[in-house]
């Protein structure tokens, strides 16, 4: 049997073809798993915003990779969470059990599913997905079963203090080539998400930023109103609660957008109301965003199961990385939801190149988040997804196609910050914490 079916094996390929084969064989034959020798943690803010990048070195020279493992709002908790535990349990080990390491990290804490440890997680995690796709010579989304589209179709970030604000802000990216953009608004004397507020702040019963949510949804209203009538009806219209609103003011917000058919409705309830998904599916058509707060499969395993949302929007470095990430996304295809995985400015290049290798795989894809990497960002993070015409693409090198240049993060360190929540020098101290909003009474609200 064997001698047959050799024979046929021989009879059916061209000497080229045979040669060709013969000559990847012996490329790959014996190639030695490598180990992991030190892991490295870089904390830079090229861009203002806190990031962390996890490095993993292996015993094989040239050979490593980078992770994204920014809570930028807890950055410094991160780097011990790495260097003091994961470091410890991992030098040594194969470099090349992704799944493996992921189970291992994961589950050496017993307590678990907490941002500072899926974080660090997904640092390490998203390195061993780089280091492969370099010791394959090809970029990530190839070891993920390659190409499903070309690029990701991105949506941009529109805002303004006032309508008018707003529309000019959505033409800006229209013009630009984006189909999709958030819009959000500002509310006057009040901290509006996604916005900025006007100088004058409100009257009220303490000196910190103001939030009222029913005079936020009165003028959201509007905006939308004047977004379908001055933008057209073209243009695809996402916009971002950030789950500011009481629960019943959601289900009524998101029947009252309904007319507007907008791409989706963003964080219209915070994680700990999810159940209340089910009465906003029963009562309107409204595409439904919901995720980025999520750090465990308890909170997105439910909502995708039972189809209650439209959009799973992850933030990655958040859930653990791209291993649980894209058995998300197989799970919300299966399913009918499609993804939007989180992609402001605090989440690192190399994160934004997990996601767009995650958009490229994923049939279940939906819209991609984008924020402009600054100057800055891209002289330190070399190789960065590219723009153009509101799609993003990505590097064609190996693994995620990205070089950190080290020395000159560290010209950025943790210092200061360009977040508007962090600006001034009151909220410096808070070291990239994004302090209170309270409503006028005093009552502090979600953020
Ligand atoms: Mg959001």
């Amino acid at each position: 049997m064997k001698l047959i079916g050799s024979g046929s094996v021989a009879a059916a390929l061209s000497k080229k073809e045979a040669n060709a084969q013969e000559t990847v064989a012996k490329a790959a034959r014996g190639m030695p798993s490598p180990k992991i020798q030190d892991i490295q943690v870089i904390a830079t803010a090229p861009a203002g915003l806190r990031l962390v990048v996890v490095k993993v070195i292996t015993d094989q020279p040239g050979l490593y990779g980078y992770g994204c493992g920014t809570f930028t709002q807890r950055a410094d908790l991160v780097v011990p969470a790495v260097e003091k535990y994961l470091k410890p349990l991992l030098i040594g080990r194969p470099a090349d059990r992704i799944d493996d390491t992921w189970q291992m990290c994961y589950n050496s804490s017993y307590w678990r599913n907490g941002p500072v440890l899926n974080n660090a997680i997904s640092g390490v995690d998203q390195a061993l997905w780089d280091i492969k796709g370099r010791q394959c010579g090809v970029p990530v989304y190839q070891l993920l079963g390659g190409k499903v589209r070309e690029a990701a179709d991105c949506y941009g970030h529109a805002s303004g203090s006032e309508i008018p604000e707003v529309i000019e802000s959505a033409r800006a990216y229209m013009a630009k080539g984006f189909r999709h953009v958030r819009v959000q608004i500002g509310v006057s004397g009040m901290a509006g998400y996604g916005s900025r507020g006007a100088a004058a702040k409100v009257e009220a019963l303490h000196n910190d930023p103001v939030y009222e949510p029913a005079v936020y949804i009165r003028k959201a209203l509007k905006m939308f109103e004047a977004c379908r009538t001055q933008l057209g009806e073209e243009i695809e219209l996402c916009h971002d609660v950030h789950e500011r609103v009481t629960t019943t003011q959601a289900l009524q917000f998101c029947k009252d957008v309904e007319k507007f058919k907008l791409f989706f409705f963003e964080d219209p309830l915070s994680p700990e109301d999810i159940q209340w998904f089910r009465l906003i599916r029963q009562q309107c058509t409204t595409p439904i965003a919901m995720g980025e707060l999520f750090n465990s499969p308890h909170e997105w395993n439910p909502l995708i199961a039972e189809r209650l949302i439209d959009y799973i929007r992850v933030h990655v470095s958040q859930a653990g990385g791209l291993t649980p990430c894209r058995k998300m996304a197989i799970l919300g295809e299966l399913f009918g939801v499609r993804t939007a995985w989180h992609g402001p400015g605090d989440v690192s290049p190399v994160g934004h190149a997990a996601n767009v290798a995650l958009d490229l795989v994923s049939y279940n894809f939906g819209v991609q988040e984008y924020s402009e990497f600054n100057a800055a960002s891209q002289e330190v993070f070399q190789g960065c997804p590219v723009m153009k015409n509101g799609f993003l693409f990505a590097n064609e090198a190996p693994g995620w196609g990205i070089e950190v240049n080290e020395t000159l993060a560290e010209k950025y360190p943790f210092t200061g910050g360009v977040n508007p929540r962090s600006q001034n020098s009151e909220r410096n101290k808070l070291n990239g914490g994004w302090g209170v909003i309270r409503r006028r009474d005093g009552a502090v609200i979600k953020q």
